[in-house]
């Protein structure tokens, strides 16, 4: 099985027990076979299920090894991207759509754990979102008037039961949600099985060759046929092209805080800010835990990982003087799309009866949960009414900016071929840790092991050839065009690639 993608853990990875399931040994056939058990896979299978779908879930890791593991997971229809830029980039029926998709997914979640009765800390809570900067405020009415139109329950509110921010005035978002994410995906696994679906972890898909059936290739040389296939591998693995230059790859940290037990009140926060500030309660039995997220940078392009927790952490005392311990710190990956919302639909290159689910925006839980629920409908033939607004192939005008800021920002980092790399020799490489090496017109990603062996492979990304930097947080080589990860010895962590960084030749 391949590593969980980073080494760090959340505050959910003791939750739960073991969550991997047999690896698929010999073929098999499905009515969907859906690649990825994170929530946008899990949710997927578990409605396709449930609605007397023959599904198999096949995923390399753990159900959960993803970033699922390492959410938040506050359950939110107040969307980072403000409605404002939703409104301006969509138009006021695409951000009336937004809105009441997202709303619609807090409830489905809602609604699944109470009919599989999951036990996984769901609670509906109210959302506070803060100014920040100088005309802060300012941007905060237009934000209500805009959300507003877009049909969410918002209010000014004066009176927030917590002021991490500094300041009183701030948006109130009703009925919002928060979740533990592994215990929720542990029930929808169960419930899935329940239905006679199967899960097969430990279990990496080289290959999904559209088509009637669908060929799905795994490493092990297993297929599955499928009339349709679901990738729902955060990044997509069977898109190469279309959704990786219209989304840019971030990592974002979070660190839990033990306070004691009903010191901040249960709900989200947030700041106006970029990148901000996220910050949520999970009430426990002797004291509650303080999630706090932020420092975001785009992937494989900083290498201060540790000193940004260090800043949460600083941040965190400061601001909450309850807080007594932080016990964990970790980071993940999100994708950012350029105009904020999720890529849901058939797969952008044509393959038939391939769907694809991506874009999350810091909002995949529910952007996630929203692709489970429109794909299940596509697979069943059946029309909804949010299929235009999270087309894959959409283009939107007003993004146009973002897109191209991006984008500049893949070409530039095509330049790291020019350059001298980390170190000139192995001999500077710490043990447990990797750097780039020039070796003539090669660039290695050399790591040393903590007995000191050294492992080398050529440094280009197998997605787009890009050179690969080294997490020292997360022990991984990030690609910081499109977001794909190599474990140290180069194993794939994350898509787009779906092949190990290669041996030198
Ligand atoms: C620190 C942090 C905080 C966040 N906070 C929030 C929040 O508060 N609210 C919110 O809504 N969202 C939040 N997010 C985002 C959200 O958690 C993610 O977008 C969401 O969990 C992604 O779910 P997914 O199912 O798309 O992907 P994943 O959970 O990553 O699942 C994809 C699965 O595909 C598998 N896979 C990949 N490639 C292959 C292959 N070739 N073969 C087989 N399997 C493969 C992986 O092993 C993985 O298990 C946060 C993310 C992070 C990192």
């Amino acid at each position: 099985m391949r590593a969980e993608s980073g080494r760090t853990k959340s505050l959910w990875h003791g939750t739960v027990g073991d969550l991997s399931r047999p690896t698929l040994e010999s073929d098999a056939r499905a009515d969907v076979c859906i690649v990825g058990a994170g929530i946008a896979g899990m949710m997927t299978a578990y409605l396709l299920a449930r609605a007397g779908r023959k599904v198999i879930v096949l995923d390399d890791g753990p159900i959960g090894g993803g970033e699922t593991g390492r959410t938040t997971a506050h359950l939110s229809d107040a969307l980072d991207d403000r409605y404002t830029d939703l409104e301006r980039m969509h138009g006021a029926d695409g951000a009336r759509l937004a809105a009441s998709s997202h709303r619609a997914a807090i409830q489905r979640i809602a609604q699944v754990v109470e009919t599989e009765s999951i036990d996984c800390d769901f609670a509906w809570v109210d959302g506070y979102l803060f100014p920040s900067g100088r005309d802060g405020e300012e941007r905060l009415w237009e934000e209500m008037e805009a959300a507003r139109r877009a049909g969410v329950a918002v209010e000014m509110a004066e009176d927030p039961p917590y002021e991490p921010f500094g300041g009183s005035m701030c948006l109130r978002f009703h009925r919002q949600g928060r979740v533990n994410s592994l215990k929720l995906l542990d029930g929808l696994a169960l419930a899935v099985e329940r239905c006679g679906g199967r899960i097969h972890t430990g279990t990496h898909v080289t290959a999904v060759h559209g088509g009637s059936p669908v060929r799905i290739e795994t490493a092990s040389g297993a297929t599955v046929l499928a009339s349709s296939c679901v990738t729902a591998t955060n990044s997509p693995i069977t898109d190469y092209v279309v959704t990786h230059v219209k989304q840019a790859p971030y990592r974002t940290f979070a660190i839990a805080a033990r306070v004691p037990r009903q010191s901040v009140a249960d709900a989200l926060y947030w700041e106006d800010a970029d990148p901000y500030i996220y910050i949520r309660v999970q009430p426990g039995e002797s004291h509650d835990w303080l999630i706090v997220g932020g420092e975001d940078y785009k992937t494989g392009q900083k290498d201060d990982d540790a000193e940004r927790l260090d800043r949460l952490a600083g941040w965190t005392r400061e601001r909450f003087p309850m807080v007594e311990a932080v016990e964990y710190r970790w980071s993940g990956q999100v994708l950012e799309p350029a105009d904020g919302l999720a890529f849901i639909g058939p797969n952008p290159d044509g393959a038939e009866n391939v769907f694809i689910i991506t874009g999350d925006s810091g909002h995949g839980m529910t952007h996630g949960t929203i692709g489970a629920m429109l794909l299940c409908d596509m697979v069943s033939g059946r029309e909804n009414e949010w299929s235009k607004l999270y087309d894959p192939k959409r283009v939107r005008i007003g993004a146009a900016a973002d897109l191209a800021r991006e984008n500049l920002n893949v070409a530039v980092q095509f330049g790291a071929w020019l350059l001298p790399g980390d170190v000139p020799d192995e001999t500077d490489i710490p043990r447990g840790s990797g750097r780039v090496i020039r070796h003539g017109a090669h660039m290695l990603a050399v790591y040393r092991d903590d007995a000191g062996e050294v492992h080398q492979h050529n440094a280009a990304c197998t997605h787009m050839k890009c050179i690969v930097n080294w997490n020292d947080l997360e022990k991984s080589w990030d690609c910081p065009c499109h977001g794909s990860r190599f474990g140290p010895t180069g194993d794939v962590l994350n898509g787009p690639a779906v092949k190990p960084l290669e041996r030198p030749s």
